[in-house]
């Protein structure tokens, strides 16, 4: 562009409001790439601006991630935006940060080889579920095969768990045996495990936070029970854990329930780091027992500092800045910083059961003892309320607050129940807050009856 040219331009755009410019005069482009450059401050605040449209994330009382950051994170966030996990030679420190969080979590899940184990960051809990559950199988097959036994027909065992093992057993054709819960139970129970495991067993995943309610699973009960098959039958099937959200809480603020590596059965867990871990999102972990437990021919060796090391991950390239952050929160808050926040999450929750058991119409499933900190209810007589949750769900929406509804698992699923999530930032003031409206809407949905027909869009996670 000739300079003149240049200077005109910018006296006509330059000095314009951003809202006078002429992109912000036309609908944003939706599905076919601009032929020109435009404006990064116009163009940045158009796309700012539709992110207004999205719901507020701090009053999501249905997600289990973070959503609370201390500005020190998103320093250390912005910092490492160039940084690829996965280019260990060319950013060795990053891979020794990883491996240092490893140890913390191996350490906090007692492994008897705590500093040596292996173990490895994942975007979240779901591929870290992948890994576990393909160590299983691998480990199964090799066992099988020593045996001269058939392996083409793998399954594994568990309770109501979340979609990511579904997506587990579809992807690497492993059949799952998910135990319907009973009356009286909200997830798997030791008794019922006899019925579903085999000698194609790869492993029972054992659930330490329900997605549906928040309660922990037995996994000393179901370790035992797996003790008694295998002296009946032979049969040695492996625990994982899917700690998604209580490998960050039980080591806190249930330090009697055992459910780790302290339990010989248990050889792999996983974790969110973007739940209860309290790192952006984007972090899972998986940790084995020992390193014995993950087999060799699913480890690939990358260039590391002209060595080599070893990786087991379903993506290649991968941001490093949330791992970097999870070091950050280990290092900032210690063993007193989570079991404070955690602490504070649990007392908030129950203090919500409390109130919400002080409400007729509701029947508290969960009140927060004892598992996460969330609290789940249902109606106790939809017909006789003449409403749904579905509809208080989308009440309180029009306050911001978004709480999932959703049916319970297989056996009770004709139960409509709502989950409401108590995270670091959700605040007891917060609490009253929703509270007050939850009041309300619930008094309004009481005298207009039968005006209420939500679809049941469920977005439970
Ligand atoms: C959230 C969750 C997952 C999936 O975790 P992501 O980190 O979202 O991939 C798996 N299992 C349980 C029990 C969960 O709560």
């Amino acid at each position: 562009m000739a300079l003149h040219h240049y200077k005109k331009k910018r006296d006509e755009e330059g000095i314009k409001d951003l809202y006078t410019n002429s992109i912000s005069q036309r609908q944003l482009p939706k599905n076919q790439l601009p032929e020109k450059m435009s404006d990064p401050h116009v163009i940045k605040q158009m796309v700012a601006d539709e992110l207004f449209m999205d719901g507020n994330a701090r009053q999501n009382l249905a997600t289990f991630c973070t959503t609370y950051m201390e500005d020190e994170v998103r320093e250390l966030m912005d910092l490492s935006i160039d940084k690829n996990m996965i280019d260990k030679d060319e950013y060795p420190q990053t891979a020794e940060i990883e491996q240092r969080c490893v140890s913390i979590l191996a350490n906090l899940w007692h492994s008897p080889e705590k500093n040596d184990t292996i173990g490895c960051s994942t975007t979240g809990s779901s591929e870290a579920a992948m890994l576990g559950g393909l160590a299983l199988k691998w480990q199964w097959r090799k066992r099988l095969e020593a045996e001269g036994k058939p392996t083409n027909k793998p399954n594994f065992v568990c309770g109501p768990v979340q979609i990511c093992w579904h997506k587990f057993a579809r992807y690497f054709d492993v059949e799952i045996r998910e135990i319907p819960i009973t009356a009286d139970a909200l997830g798997m129970q030791a008794d019922q495990l006899k019925n579903y495991c085999d000698e194609n067993t790869i492993g029972v995943v054992v659930t330490l936070g329900s997605t549906f309610t928040g309660i922990y699973e037995p996994v000393e009960k179901i370790a035992k029970a797996l003790d008694s098959i295998q002296n009946e039958t032979g049969w040695d099937i492996p625990i994982h854990v899917d700690g998604a959200s209580g490998g960050f809480i039980a080591p806190f603020i249930h330090k009697d329930l055992k459910w780790d590596f302290c339990i010989p059965r248990v050889k792999s867990i996983n974790a969110s780091g973007h739940k209860f871990g309290m790192a952006p999102l984007g972090v899972g972990w998986v940790i084995w027992r020992t390193v014995a437990d993950l087999p060799k021919e699913l480890i690939f060796n990358v260039d590391y500092l002209g060595g080599e090391l070893p990786t087991f991950a379903l993506n290649f390239s991968r941001p490093a800045g949330q791992i970097i952050a999870q070091y950050y929160n280990f290092l900032r808050l210690g063993r007193e910083g989570y079991t404070a926040i955690q602490k504070d999450c649990a007392s908030t929750a129950q203090y919500l059961g409390e109130q919400l058991k002080t409400i007729d119409l509701l029947e508290i499933l969960y009140d927060g003892h004892g598992g996460i900190p969330t609290v789940c209810y249902s109606l106790k007589d939809e017909k006789k309320a003449g409403f749904s949750l579905y509809d208080l769900s989308d009440r309180l929406r029009m306050h911001g607050w978004q709480i999932a509804s959703y049916p319970l698992p297989s056996n009770r699923e004709n139960t409509t129940v709502q989950r409401i999530l108590i995270r670091h930032g959700v605040s007891r003031d917060m609490i009253y807050l929703l509270l007050r409206d939850l009041r309300k809407e619930l008094e309004y949905l009481k005298c207009n009856p039968g005006l209420n027909n939500s679809e049941k869009i469920s977005f439970h996670h």
